[in-house]
């Protein structure tokens, strides 16, 4: 069994995963990588696996639709500083890397992430802290990438010590794909780096199938709930990966049972060659409704979208009061508070 990451054409043919020449000609495009645990989980019988979708290179990523783009949320516009996009009063988003343990094929940072630009140069990374320092307004500090949990642990350690020292930073949240695409990196050295005296810690977990959480994600979710760390979900709709109703609410059934509250469920943003894995917004609202009836609060997340151009995150539905009618969660309409009308 291959314990490499997969990262060209031939890793990929070797791993039954793929054509060497259509992974070797999306590679020159994007960057590609797939840990051998995600490799292990794909069905190789199925032509269809949701794992196999999500990180084996497709020649469709090569064709791109007007509406796509290659900075979808407009990062760039709101970054005062590199390594910083400051799109709210109160938060920020910190990207220390632009490094993955795997390179999902709808990622909304496609065109910047596992190019040439890698960690933040020490006076770059200065300048960013300078920058959350000086903005006593910023109440939470999102950190993303890339993948933080990729950084070395004592860079790691050293960021979170600094923004544990900004007395205005109460809440560091961390997003990563590494509890599932690379969980035996969740070791003792990690959850240690991670520790914050003042500041309280969050992690967002990006998974999209039910499948991700293998016993060795499981145990290293719990590792990290041990450490009192607070875990949330997060989830991107796609097109053949868990477009199903039952596929959503077995995913997040799975997140609840394991402590990740799911907390978003993302449409898909517009980067570049990714319009196969498109779910219209009526058919993500209609996957929501239906949901409602399945699943408990506790396993609902906010169906979300990235205002294109950087204006922001707005829930999408689906609204279930208008003009004095509620629907229920079978679709029986009622009239609310008729006696106040
Ligand atoms: S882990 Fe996140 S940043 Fe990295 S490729 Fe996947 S979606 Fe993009």
């Amino acid at each position: 069994m291959n314990r490499r990451t997969l990262r060209s054409g031939e890793d990929f043919a070797a791993a039954g995963l793929g054509d060497a020449v259509t992974v070797d000609r999306v590679a020159e495009r994007y960057a590609v990588a797939m840990t051998p645990l995600l490799a292990d989980l794909v069905e190789r019988e199925d032509p269809a696996d949701p794992i196999a979708r999500q990180f084996v290179p497709d020649l469709r990523e090569l064709e791109i639709s007007p509406a796509e783009r290659a900075d979808p949320i407009g990062d760039h516009a709101f970054s005062p500083v590199k390594g910083i996009v400051h799109r709210y009063p109160d938060r920020l988003l910190f990207t220390p890397l632009l490094h993955c343990p795997v390179y999902c094929r709808f990622c909304f940072r496609r065109e910047r992430v596992g190019g040439a630009e890698k960690m933040l140069d020490d006076a770059e990374w200065s300048a960013a802290l300078d920058y959350i320092r000086a903005h006593e307004e910023v109440w939470e500090v999102v950190i993303t990438g890339g993948d933080p949990l990729m950084l070395p642990p004592a860079r790691l350690r050293q960021m979170m010590a600094a923004l544990d020292a900004i007395p205005h930073v109460q809440i560091v949240r961390l997003h990563s794909r590494i509890p599932v695409a690379d969980p035996d990196r969740i070791d003792e050295e990690t959850i240690a780096a991670l520790s914050l005296e003042r500041a309280t810690l969050w992690l967002a977990v990006h998974c999209n199938h039910q499948r991700e959480l293998s016993p060795p994600a499981i145990a290293a979710l719990r590792a990290l709930s041990r450490a009192g760390i607070p875990l949330l979900g997060q989830t991107v709709l796609l097109r053949g990966v868990n477009d199903k109703a039952e596929t959503l609410e077995a995913l997040f059934r799975a997140m609840v049972v394991n402590r990740i509250k799911p907390y978003y469920l993302h449409q898909l943003d517009f980067a570049t060659g990714t319009e196969h894995f498109r779910v219209p917004v009526e058919e993500g609202q209609r996957l929501m409704r239906d949901l409602r009836g399945r699943v408990s609060g506790v396993c609902q997340p906010t169906y979300i979208l990235d205002i294109p151009g950087g204006h922001g995150k707005v829930p999408i539905g689906p609204a279930y009061l208008q003009d004095g009618i509620v629907m229920d969660w079978q679709g029986d309409a009622h009239d609310y508070a008729p006696d106040l009308n």
